[in-house]
């Protein structure tokens, strides 16, 4: 067990807009406890203005934390030391101090290499996937996917261009990006990966109607919440194998601890603790 909070507690943060939906405080502080390290993990609001104000504060003062939506790709700009992820992707989703310098990582893109891999049981190598969105997740995801040698990846996002500068940055002429939603009716994918925010709130539209492809072969939605969001429920009644972004928080989360504290993330414990929560149990 970890000791109480006191003087010495180290802090770390997730800043985003909004953090309320967030599970990322049940499983960072099911790991502090069963790792035995003394910290704490809280979820901080925060704007894009006061973004690099509060990364840098929360490190000189020795904590670190996470950055999600809409800030992954503000926060690559504010580290000033990025790994070669946040070098790649233009985004940043955790962060730390080092001899007063801020460091700065992208571990969604290991995160869901981990998930895919628990998800397919195997490589995505051979695979044909369409990627939906073109925020700081979908850089992961398209990293992530180029890396492990898919050949075969399309992208859709509401605005076209944004996807364009996502594919001229890290995919290039490997990547294939498509314009207004009709261009996909008909297509078939072995993978249909949902990136975009839609699917954070339970009233949200789904981010593609699956009746407009020809066959899908399974889906992945980063979305994630106490249930199984719209889009997965959506999939599996069409009998298509579809998971949420619960197993991705997990991993991400791992890799994020391993970062902050030096030492390999309790990733059991963390699973349990997304689980116990879902199943309505609290925190083991
Ligand atoms: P982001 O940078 O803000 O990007 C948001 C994306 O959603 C953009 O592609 C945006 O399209 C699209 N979008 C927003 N509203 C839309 C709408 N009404 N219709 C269609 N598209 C819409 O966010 P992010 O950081 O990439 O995060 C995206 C999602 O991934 C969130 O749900 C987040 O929780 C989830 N996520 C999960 C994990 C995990 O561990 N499970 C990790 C990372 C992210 P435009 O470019 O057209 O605005």
């Amino acid at each position: 067990m970890t000791t109480a909070i006191n003087a010495c507690t180290r802090v770390l943060t997730l800043l985003g807009d909004p953090v309320s939906h967030s599970l990322s405080p049940i499983i960072q502080n099911a790991a502090c406890v069963a790792a035995g390290v003394d910290g704490v993990y809280v979820a901080l609001h925060c704007d894009q203005e006061r973004l690099p104000m509060l990364m840098e504060s929360i490190a000189q003062a020795g904590g670190g934390g996470n950055v999600t939506l809409p800030h992954k790709e503000r926060a690559a700009a504010v580290v000033k030391h990025p790994s070669e992820a946040v070098r790649r992707t233009g985004a940043c989703n955790t962060f730390w101090s080092e001899e007063g310098q801020i460091h700065g990582d992208n571990t969604d893109v290991e995160g869901f290499r981990r998930a895919l891999e628990r998800f397919l049981g195997r490589s995505p190598r051979d695979h044909r996937v369409l990627i939906l969105g073109a925020g700081g997740a979908a850089r992961a995801v398209l990293l992530s996917l180029l890396d492990e040698g898919v050949k075969d990846i399309t992208l859709y996002n509401r605005t076209v261009e944004r996807a364009r500068a996502v594919s001229r940055r890290i995919g290039g002429e490997r990547v294939r990006v498509v314009g207004p939603v009709e261009e996909l009716d008909g297509g078939g994918f072995d993978l249909v990966v949902n990136s975009t925010r839609l699917g954070l709130d339970p009233a949200d539209p789904v981010p593609l109607d699956l009746n407009r492809l020809e066959r899908v072969g399974g889906v992945m939605d980063l979305a994630y919440g106490d249930a199984p969001t719209v889009f997965v429920q959506e999939a599996r009644a069409f009998g298509v194998p579809a998971t949420d972004g619960g197993e991705m928080l997990v991993q991400q989360g791992a890799a994020s601890f391993e970062r902050w504290w030096g030492e390999e993330a309790p990733v059991d414990s963390m699973r349990a603790a997304l689980e116990a929560r879902r199943e309505g149990k609290g925190a083991p």
